[in-house]
């Protein structure tokens, strides 16, 4: 499913495509952006093809 990168750059508007089981999982822990984005205050706990998680550090 296609979400908007959930980054620090408010002008960021790019889609991160995710399955859904996927999107349940990982939303639960934290932001999911796409790759080489940046989330204020949080580090990157999983680096995967096509998005990254991050966690409020
Ligand atoms: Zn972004």
């Amino acid at each position: 499913m296609p979400l908007i990168c959930e980054c620090s750059d408010s002008r960021c508007a790019e889609i991160v495509l995710v399955d859904l089981d996927t999107y349940r999982v990982e939303r639960r822990h934290g932001l999911l952006t796409a790759p080489e984005h940046v989330v204020e205050r949080g580090r990157v706990v999983r680096c995967d093809d096509g998005y990254w998680l991050h966690e409020a550090a």
